[in-house]
């Protein structure tokens, strides 16, 4: 299963202080409408990204963190990383699993390894939490390179460069998972060249790619950045013609800015007539 935990930008949807119209039809209408910061789960032990909601994030998605041992980072923004959560894994070797009622500890239960990949800003914000000793938060970071094949016990990823911000590497991930290719580009402007013609030798089941100026058409999706629903529209249909998706491929937009495209309920219709699909907070894609 593929599971959305959050399918904002950074603002969130409704934005975190905005009263603009949309924002007011958001808080009105709730459900699908309210949106958190983007993140997704494979399965129920690999998350990509890790933002400043993630434990109400996981636990309203039924996803265990505890359980969590891959976790996939796309880049340090804030919207995307919030290391300071790790510090509350810290379970030293002389720590007890059945407290007596007088320890400190942040946890009685020792947690799996944690293996954290992303680019060296996420390794730095690690040690800037943690120090340099990661040994008593039972975790490592791994730093990736984009074309490079990895595997895990659950899945295999290959990270791609993103085309988002130039002061450090961004990634987006493609995905190995249960015999399935999944594409998670977010965050991202429109594909580099190399990265284009990279995709080409895949066909996905499931494509996952922001579209955080919504209707704006008057954005530049060729420079770092962000893309719009436009550009997703577009590279839709480049993928179709290239033979790039399976037939029952979901094309799902993430990542959406509350200010250049109406709440879900009216955008997802729209899209929907696009061939798109506006995705949700807990909306999940089955990947048997
Ligand atoms: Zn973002
Ligand atoms: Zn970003």
């Amino acid at each position: 299963m593929f599971t959305f935990l959050g399918t904002s930008a950074g603002e969130q949807f409704p934005g975190v202080w905005c009263n603009c119209h949309n924002c007011q039809r958001a808080r009105q209408w709730g459900g699908r409408n309210i949106r958190r910061n983007s993140c997704a789960a494979v399965g129920e032990r690999t998350l990509i990204d890790f933002g400043p909601a993630i434990p109400i994030q996981a636990e309203a998605a039924g996803i265990s963190l505890p359980q969590v041992e891959t976790l996939l980072v796309t880049h340090a923004h804030e919207d995307h990383w919030h290391p300071w959560y790790l510090m509350w894994r810290r379970f030293p070797a002389e720590q007890t699993a059945t407290p007596q009622g007088h320890e400190f500890g942040p946890l009685f239960t020792k947690p799996p390894h944690l293996t954290i990949y992303g680019n060296e800003a996420v390794l730095q914000s690690v040690e800037r939490v943690l120090g340099d000793d990661f040994s008593d938060y039972h975790l490592s970071v791994e730093m990736v390179f984009p074309w490079k094949r990895y595997e895990t016990k659950d899945l295999a990823f290959i990270p791609i460069p993103a085309n988002h911000d130039p002061k450090q590497s961004c990634f987006n991930y493609i995905i190995e998972y249960e015999g399935r290719s999944i594409l998670y580009a977010s965050d991202t402007g429109w594909f580099l060249p190399e990265t284009q013609e990279f995709l080409k030798q895949f066909c996905f089941d499931l494509v996952v790619m922001e579209g955080t100026f919504g209707f704006n058409d008057s954005y530049d999706v060729s420079a770092p950045g962000h893309l719009n629903f436009h550009a997703n529209r577009r590279a839709h249909r480049w993928m179709q013609e290239n033979s790039m998706l399976q037939d029952d491929c979901v094309f799902a937009i993430t990542h959406t800015g509350p200010h250049h495209a109406q709440p879900y309920d009216v955008a997802a219709p729209i899209l929907d007539s696009w061939g798109l699909t506006l995705a949700y907070d807990g909306m999940q894609v089955d990947m048997s």
